[in-house]
């Protein structure tokens, strides 16, 4: 037929198989249809399942394992800085007024940790109980110290009573550290110095920001 002949020309059994198909055609191209809708409702499933494993359930923020698939995505000589947020009394807190006014605090403080940590291309985590981590890239030490003070007080600002605290209020403590482009220090070290000048905030006396230094090494024990 394609080559110009008209169906009259075919044998009579070549053209009732032909109008078999094309018989069938209409409910082929509905199971075709069918098949390829089905196919997209599985890759959307697919990639929500992807989205959950990667995803805080309290606080909807990246979970330890996002942060493990960024430590592995890092390019390592572009600037960088990691900010480690731990709030600070927080078993007092859950002690004082329950695990599930904890909860919400918690979210709470994930909330302002994104709201500060708020360029594109800056990342957040939950990275344990009561600890958040801030990935900033393309930011330098001055830079992330801001970002840092600025989260600290917004979490200051809120007032969230913390009735077993002299202060009454929840605060925050922030360790930083940072590499300048062409550094070549490795994300997991940038991490470790990130919760050394942690510990260094903590020991100066909670809810302030402290940028590592070599000297935390050396003075400042890191708790148990
Ligand atoms: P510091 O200022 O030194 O950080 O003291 P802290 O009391 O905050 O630190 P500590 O590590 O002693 O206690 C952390 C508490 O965080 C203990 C734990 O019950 C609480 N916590 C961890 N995960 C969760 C959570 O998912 N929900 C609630 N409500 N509490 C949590
Ligand atoms: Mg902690
Ligand atoms: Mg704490």
């Amino acid at each position: 037929m394609r080559g110009g002949q008209g169906m009259a020309r075919l044998p009579k059994t070549c053209i009732s198989e032909l109008s078999n198909i094309i018989d069938i055609l209409p409910s082929l191209n509905a199971y075709l249809n069918d098949l390829h809708q089905r196919s997209g409702q599985l890759e959307q499933e697919r990639e929500r399942f992807a989205g959950l494993s990667l995803t805080d359930d309290l606080t909807g923020l990246g979970n330890r394992r996002a942060l493990d698939q960024a430590i592995q995505q890092d390019r390592q000589t572009n600037a960088l800085a990691i900010l480690m947020v731990d709030v600070d009394n927080f078993k007092l807190y859950n002690d004082t007024l329950g695990h599930l006014a904890g909860d919400v605090a918690l979210q709470t403080v994930a909330r302002i940790v994104k709201q500060n940590c708020a360029r594109a291309s800056d990342k957040t985590f939950r990275y344990g109980g009561e600890e958040f981590v801030g990935l900033l890239t393309a930011t330098g030490r001055e830079g992330a110290m801001a970002v840092a003070e600025s989260l600290r007080e917004a979490v200051e600002k809120l007032h969230i009573p913390h009735p077993g605290l002299e202060s009454g209020i929840l605060t925050i403590s922030v360790g930083v550290a940072s590499r300048e482009q062409g550094d070549i220090t490795h994300v997991e070290e940038l991490l470790a110095h990130a919760d050394i000048a942690l510990y260094a905030a903590k020991n100066s006396g909670r809810n302030r920001v402290c940028h590592y230094s070599e000297e935390h090494v050396s003075t400042d024990a890191h708790p148990a």
